[in-house]
């Protein structure tokens, strides 16, 4: 993780992937597209709140980041909700994510304080930031710097998006908490129309850096396909990130 910029404040990281692993084929487009993801995200256990949704590949995923692995120079972050999935994906994940559905499993977090990888900490649904907080000190053995705190849109009254992106959070947690703070705007905004939008929101309201999803063929997905960036897409958000980022003193970390 050494040639990572995580909690570096002369820099902006993106992470962006598929909400789930789907396919060798799938990986290899976003790879080779024209600005190739250094950390890629991507689901292989999903949590889905329909349990007829698709639930991720399992154990093929990881023997597709395997491969991939083996061709390309990336790092890769998968969510895990059940400590039994820690070693499972450990070989092949730079960190781990705890979905928002997790923020709360404490166990699951005193776990993965003892795996020594930077841990992506999702803000839950309707959590406080005290709670938010509170969660990511269990995690505290890992270091701040590798506590790296996602807000990735709360519960309102509204229903027009997905969520709403507490983009205040960002700014609060940036001026009173030691950790890298991120934004998805993805799950945040549930629309890939808008996502390029909000990471610009978020870059410039102080986040670290973004997580997205992005996915060659967005209608296609088998999760979360309409707010995932199409490749141009992903492109013009890599595009106009660097640009404000230059803005902002800092460099984008594609
Ligand atoms: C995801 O990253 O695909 C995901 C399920 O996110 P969240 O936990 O924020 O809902
Ligand atoms: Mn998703």
């Amino acid at each position: 993780m050494n040639d990572l910029t995580i909690g570096n404040p002369d820099y902006t990281f993106l992470i962006a992937g598929p909400c789930a692993i789907e396919s060798t084929e799938q990986l290899e487009l976003i790879l080779n597209s024209s600005h190739p993801p250094k950390i890629v995200r991507g689901g292989i256990f999903k949590m889905r709140t329909n349990k007829n949704s698709f639930q991720g590949l399992n154990e093929k995923g990881i023997d597709i980041i395997q491969e991939l692995k083996r061709r390309h120079d990336f790092h890769f972050v998968t969510e895990v909700s059940d400590p039994r999935q820690i070693e499972k994906v450990s070989s092949i994940t730079s960190m781990f994510q705890v979905g928002a559905r997790s923020m709360y499993n404490y166990e699951l977090l005193k776990e993965l304080e003892l795996h020594k990888k930077p841990v992506i900490l999702k803000r839950a649904f309707s959590a406080t930031i005290d709670e938010w907080l509170g969660a990511a000190e269990y995690l505290k053995g890992l270091g701040d710097q590798n506590i790296i705190l996602c807000e990735r849109g709360i519960r309102s009254f509204d229903h027009k998006l997905r969520n709403m992106l507490d983009l205040g959070s960002v700014i609060y947690l940036k001026k009173n908490a030691p950790y890298p703070v991120i934004v998805d705007p993805s799950h945040a905004m549930g629309n890939s129309q808008y996502v390029i939008q909000a990471s610009l929101a978020a870059i410039a309201a102080g986040a670290d850096g973004l997580i997205v999803e992005v996915h060659p063929n967005p209608e296609m997905a088998m999760s979360d396909g309409q707010q995932s960036l199409s490749l141009p897409l992903y492109s013009e958000l890599v595009e106009k990130c660097s640009k404000l980022s230059l803005v902002l003193n800092k460099k984008l970390q594609v």
